[in-house]
């Protein structure tokens, strides 16, 4: 009797305890996006690593949500629309980088999206892109740039030493050098225009960055190594006693076997190596896709590689350009597909990731995290 009595008491004292806590609020807050990285891409990335479903690190977090991509006309989303949804909280039309819906692409602007990235510069954050693919695609520049048309590439990049809040993105690496640099060129503007008037220059490599820039940029040509380049990032976002935002973009497109399913691997071990580095009392980690990619598993054994069949497939269809990949156990139509895509997070705030959801409420979610509110509408 008296044993269910302390048991009482010490469930009451538990109870009070978690009902009294402060909500938990988050310093700092890292996107991790996988560029066409659908349902059926993580589950087969699992496969692929792993040769076990469910096996990467992001497949281990408790809180998930199924994310609609649709942007504000369409089913399908494009990179701009979609990342625009998740990083202002509205829907836009496909091509648009981070202005409203009433943008007609490549004609009018339409109203001008506070992004995540500048609501935290407004506040004395610091704030990172890092991407492998080109830094001026899509899913960076949303963050950093608005735009009635991705393919702006010549004024989207100047947007990134012209920000709107704070002193701009901080740490900014990706790929796509010469093709920028031939953008920068048709706008009479060069390296040397673009950052020494901010007096930031533009490395070419990663090797190029010294332990004192503290904000560096590095735009290269060809492949980034993504977790070298986090680190960078990440040695530096740390610094702000305020806290960070840090956007980390890997493409998990499949249209080139087996690349997209190797990336979302690696990409999964870096968040791993990440989520043992930072303070996960302080630090919200969200994972997503900016829309889905159509890949099937159709077939396949335990025992044997998913991808098998895939050195006779690309031997048969050498120089060709294919709209289908088909495999022994793998099926892709090289296609963006409207179906929802997984969030998944940890950390503070994490636990509002669940059910069903549009891709603009991973914008609030964000922002709740930091215990933020929107601007006012009109602002
Ligand atoms: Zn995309």
């Amino acid at each position: 009797m008296f044993k269910r009595f302390v048991y009482l008491v010490l469930a009451l004292i538990l109870l009070h305890g978690a009902a009294g806590a402060q909500p938990e609020k988050a310093k700092n807050v890292i996107l991790f996006l996988a560029d066409a990285g659908g349902v059926s891409t993580v589950s087969a990335a699992s496969l692929h690593g792993y040769g076990e479903p469910q096996r990467l690190f992001v497949q281990s977090w408790p809180n998930l949500a199924l994310s609609d991509t649709s942007p504000a006309s369409d089913w399908v989303s494009d990179s701009a629309a979609g990342m625009t949804a998740i990083v202002t909280g509205e829907k836009t039309q496909n091509g648009v980088i981070s202005m409203d819906a009433t943008t007609v692409r490549n004609k009018t602007d339409g109203r001008v999206l506070k992004t995540i990235l500048e609501y935290a510069e407004e506040r004395g954050l610091s704030t990172g892109v890092v991407t492998d693919m080109s830094i001026v695609d899509a899913t960076p520049a949303a963050c950093y740039a608005h735009s009635n048309n991705r393919s702006k590439s010549g004024e989207i990049i100047l947007q990134a030493f012209k920000p709107r809040f704070g002193d701009g993105v901080d740490v900014l690496i990706g790929s796509g050098r010469n093709a920028v640099e031939t953008a920068l060129k048709a706008m009479e503007k060069d390296w040397d225009t673009v950052g020494s008037g901010p007096g930031r220059p533009v490395f070419a490599s990663l090797d190029q960055i010294q332990a004192a820039d503290a904000r560096p940029v590095a735009i290269l040509e060809g492949a980034v190594d993504v977790p070298a380049a986090a680190r960078i990032a990440l040695d530096r976002l740390e610094r702000n006693p305020r806290g960070y935002f840090l956007m980390i973009e890997w493409d998990a497109h499949t249209d080139r076997l087996p690349g997209g399913l190797d990336r979302l691997v690696n990409f999964d071990k870096l968040i791993r190596e990440i989520a043992g580095r930072v303070d996960l009392k302080e630090t919200l980690l969200l994972f997503t896709a900016d829309h889905s990619f159509s890949l099937s598993v159709y077939s396949g054994r335990r025992s044997e590689p998913l991808l098998k069949g895939l050195d006779e497939w690309k031997e048969k269809n050498a120089g060709q350009k294919t709209k289908f990949v088909e495999l022994p156990n793998v099926r892709i139509y090289n296609t963006h597909t409207g179906e929802e895509v997984i969030a998944t997070a940890i950390g503070p705030g994490a636990g509002r990731v669940r059910g069903f959801l549009p891709n603009t409420r991973l914008f609030g979610i964000m922002l709740e995290a930091w215990g933020w509110s929107p601007d006012p509408p009109g602002r």
